[in-house]
C-alpha cells in the first residue's frame, strides 16, 4: 500500500490518539479552570473502534502511536488499550504523553502492556509553582510517578516543560541540573496558542533561543546532538561535558511543520491533520455506521491530503481552532 503521504510530499507514519478529554489537573495554559465541558461518554470511541482505527491505517505505513488526552491515564483500564494496540502487527512503537498524577499508581502495568516511550509534563520542580501552573495540588504525586516509571522499566523518561514568561523562567536552571542528575531529557515547549481562555500572545512565550543561552551561561555550553532524527519535533543539545540532554520544541519561534509526520484522532473520533486545524474528519460515524475499511482510509488519506503547509501562528490572520489543546490531544 502506499504510504500515506499530503501534497507536500511529507511522509506521515505517526498517529497521536487522544483517549479522553478529561483531566485530573487544569493547567492554564491548555483548559478553563472550571466548569468545563467533558464529552459526553457515548461520543469517545471505545478501545475495540480505536483498535479497528489502527488497524485500518497501519498498513498506509503508520508504524508509530502516541495516546494523549486529556490526561490518558484517568481512561479507565488503558493498559488494556496498551496491550491491543502494542498486538498489531508493524506497530513498532508505542508512547504516551502523562501529567503523571497517577503514574506510580500505573506504570507497571503499562509497561508490562507493551508501552515504552513515556513523556511527563512537569512544568515546575517546586509544589508552589506547579500549584500556580496547574490550578491543583499533585506535585509530589508526579515526582513519585517518574520514580515509579524508572522502577518499571521505562528508559528513556522524557520530561515535557511549557516555557511562559513571566511564569517559568525560574524553572530553567534547576530543569537544567535535574536533566543532569536524572537522566531524563528535559524538553521546553514553547506556549502555543491553544489555550482554552484564549489568553496566549506572542509576548508570553518564553522562546527556545533565550532558554538556551540561560542554560549555556548558568550550567554549560550546550551543543547540538548530531544525527537526531530530522522529522523529530524536538532539537536535541548535550551539554558539554556529555551529561544531561535538553530539547526544545520550537513551534513558535521555528515552526518544523515541513517535517510533519503526524496526524491526530481525537477521543471523540475526529481526524486531525494539525494541532492548528480548523478542519476535521468524522471518523466516528464511519466505524459506527459500517463503513468498509477501504472509505474509511480514503477518507484518511483525504484529511491528510488537505493538510496546509505549515501552521500561521506567526501571521496576522492567525485563528486559533475551536477545540483547545485538552479536547484535540496534544
Ligand atoms: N495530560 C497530558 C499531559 O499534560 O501530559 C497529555 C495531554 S497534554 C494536552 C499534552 C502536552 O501538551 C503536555 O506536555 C502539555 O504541557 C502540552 N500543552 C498543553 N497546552 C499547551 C499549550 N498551550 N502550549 C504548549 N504546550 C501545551
Ligand atoms: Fe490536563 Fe495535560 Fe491539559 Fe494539563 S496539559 S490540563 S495535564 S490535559
Amino acid at each position: 500500500m502506499t504510504p500515506l503521504t499530503d501534497t507536500f510530499g511529507r511522509v506521515h507514519n505517526n498517529l497521536r490518539i487522544s483517549v479522553t478529554d478529561r483531566c485530573n489537573i487544569r493547567c492554564f495554559y491548555c483548559m478553563p479552570a472550571d466548569n468545563v465541558q467533558f464529552m459526553a461518554k457515548a461520543k469517545l470511541l471505545s478501545f475495540e473502534e480505536i483498535e479497528r482505527f489502527v488497524r485500518i491505517v497501519q498498513p498506509m505505513g503508520i508504524n508509530k502511536l502516541r495516546l494523549t488526552g486529556g490526561e490518558p491515564l484517568v481512561r479507565r483500564d488503558l493498559p488494556t488499550l496498551v496491550a491491543k494496540l502494542a498486538a498489531i502487527e508493524g506497530i513498532k512503537d508505542i508512547g504516551i504523553t502523562t501529567n503523571g498524577i497517577l503514574l506510580a499508581e500505573q506504570a507497571q502495568e503499562l509497561y508490562d502492556a507493551g508501552l515504552r516511550r513515556l513523556n511527563v509534563s512537569l512544568d515546575a520542580l517546586n509544589a508552589e509553582k506547579f500549584a500556580e501552573v496547574t490550578r491543583r495540588e499533585g506535585y509530589e504525586k508526579v515526582i513519585e510517578g517518574i520514580q515509579a516509571a524508572k522502577a518499571a522499566g521505562f528508559d528513556p523518561i522524557k520530561i515535557n516543560a511549557v516555557s511562559i514568561r513571566g511564569v517559568t523562567e525560574e524553572e530553567i536552571v534547576p530543569f537544567g541540573h535535574f536533566a543532569r542528575e536524572t537522566g531524563c531529557e528535559v524538553r521546553f515547549i514553547e506556549y502555543m496558542p491553544l489555550d482554552a481562555d484564549a489568553a496566549w500572545e506572542r509576548d508570553k512565550v518564553l522562546f527556545a533561543d533565550e532558554i538556551i543561552e540561560t542554560l549555556s551561561k548558568e550550567i554549560r555550553p550546550l551543543i547540538p546532538v548530531p544525527n537526531s532524527d530530522p522529522r523529530a519535533p524536538a532539537t536535541e543539545y548535550d551539554f558539554n561535558d556529555g551529561i544531561g540532554r535538553v530539547g526544545f520544541i520550537a513551534s513558535v519561534s521555528k515552526p518544523f511543520c515541513m517535517n510533519c509526520n503526524r496526524f491526530r484522532l481525537t477521543a471523540d473520533g475526529k481526524i486531525r491533520n494539525c494541532l492548528f486545524s480548523l478542519e476535521e474528519t468524522d471518523v466516528r460515524s464511519l466505524l459506527r455506521s459500517g463503513t468498509d475499511d477501504e472509505t474509511i482510509r480514503q477518507a484518511v488519506l483525504d484529511s491528510v491530503m488537505a493538510k496546509e503547509a505549515g501552521h500561521e501562528i506567526n501571521m496576522a490572520g492567525f485563528v486559533q481552532p475551536d477545540r483547545p489543546m485538552y479536547s484535540i490531544g496534544g
